[in-house]
């Protein structure tokens, strides 16, 4: 393994995910429904495939019906215009958006700022392009950006900042103060912003505020999102990127040497799920609205700090009052203790002593098994 990429191992999603293979124990780590996505959309994805769309390779910038079916969905949801033929990329989820998005944009020695916990594929696609990444903190109890912080992280070298709201894995929605101002500072220092917005439908309180939607930004902005949230198909990596024109294009030379193309058929009934009324999407919500509160009660009682998210799959509670300092050695002990697995804050960090103590949950699953864990985590005490 390079240097670039020394230390970075096995995510950690798949190591608590085989945990939970190994012990049997409820996986409340990583971030996937227990619950597939709608009917209809799955139907539409085998008569793709029956009907022969998409199983050769799709187009390079993605299935005609799918850019529009992205550019339809910014412009319901956002009054956002894009032109399907140029302004619209189908990528490989938003994994590979965000990786190609940064082996597109960045220099060796380019500096990026991301929210600290961060989602552990920037760090590595931002080491992957010979890039820095430099942590702006957001801390218990309300994981707020500090806009004086992200101020005071900017240098010369500063070239893009990396924004994930809905944040995995706090729940930070940034409000339109927030979003506003770091739009100003983004036009202020000519900064080019990538966002990852695959939590976009999962809001529980306030709003989702494009960044590309304000003054300035529409040149500057690679906006990201997938279908993989929004309609709970995790499994087929479906993802877009919108932008300029010369901003996609840029982004579209890296994935071409990245995937090419992906997930043929799939394309075909994503473009079928963005057409879906809204009744789809504010269900979704509400659904998970309910599992979010059915987890942090839960949690609460079992003597957990909870720290409700306004968005995503995910809460985050404090072990401390259980007499718990290590996140790590808890989270890893916890399938024989009470046979539940969750995600230990720390790996989020540059330095894991920051998110000692914090663990992540995911709630995106049925409520009988969020009772269930919250049950057996009562034991702990
Ligand atoms: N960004 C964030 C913040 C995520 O939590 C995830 C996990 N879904 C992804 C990107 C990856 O999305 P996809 O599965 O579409 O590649
Ligand atoms: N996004 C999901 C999470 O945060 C999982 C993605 C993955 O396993 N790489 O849990």
């Amino acid at each position: 393994l390079n240097r670039r990429l020394d230390g970075l191992g096995t995510t950690i999603f798949a190591e608590m995910s085989a945990l939970a293979q190994r012990t049997g124990a409820i996986n409340l780590g990583q971030g996937f429904p227990d619950t597939d996505g709608p009917e209809e959309i799955r139907e539409a994805a085998v008569r793709a495939l029956r009907d022969g769309r998409g199983n050769q390779y799709p187009p390079g910038p993605g299935v005609p019906e799918l850019r529009e079916a992205v550019a339809a969905h910014q412009a319901r949801f956002y009054g956002t215009c894009f032109d399907p033929d140029t302004e619209v990329l189908v990528t490989a989820g938003a994994t590979e958006a965000v990786a190609a998005s940064m082996l597109a944009l960045l220099e060796p020695g380019d500096e990026v700022i991301a929210f600290e916990p961060y989602y552990d594929s920037y760090t590595a696609c931002i080491a992957m392009a010979g890039a820095r990444h430099v942590p702006l903190p957001l801390r218990a109890p309300d994981f707020r950006p500090d806009l004086d912080a992200l101020r005071d992280a900017l240098t010369p070298r500063t070239r893009l900042l990396l924004l994930n709201s809905p944040h995995n894995p706090t729940g930070t929605v940034l409000t339109r103060a927030e979003a506003s101002a770091v739009a100003e500072l983004a036009v202020a220092h000519d900064l080019l912003v990538v966002t990852d917005e695959v939590y976009e439908h999962l809001v529980f309180e306030g709003a989702h505020h494009p960044l590309i939607s304000f003054p300035g930004m529409r040149e500057r902005t690679v906006s990201i999102s997938s279908a993989g949230k929004t309609f709970s198909f995790t499994g087929w990596k479906v993802g877009w990127v919108t932008g300029s024109a010369a901003l996609v294009s840029a982004v579209r030379t890296a994935k071409q040497y990245l995937t090419f193309v992906s997930s043929g058929p799939f394309q075909h009934a994503v473009a079928e799920a963005l057409r879906l009324p809204g009744t789809h999407f504010s269900a979704l919500r509400e659904d998970l609205r309910r599992k979010k509160e059915i987890l942090s009660a839960g949690l609460e009682e079992a003597g957990f700090t909870v720290y409700r998210p306004q968005g995503t799959y995910f809460v985050t509670a404090d072990i401390g009052p259980l007499g718990e300092e290590d996140d790590v050695t808890f989270c890893l002990r916890l399938p024989e203790r009470c046979g539940v697995v969750a995600v230990p804050h720390s790996v989020f960090y540059d330095d894991p002593g920051t998110g000692r103590g914090l663990v992540r949950f995911a709630f995106c699953k049925q409520d009988g098994v969020l009772r269930e864990a919250t049950e057996r985590l009562k034991t702990l005490r």
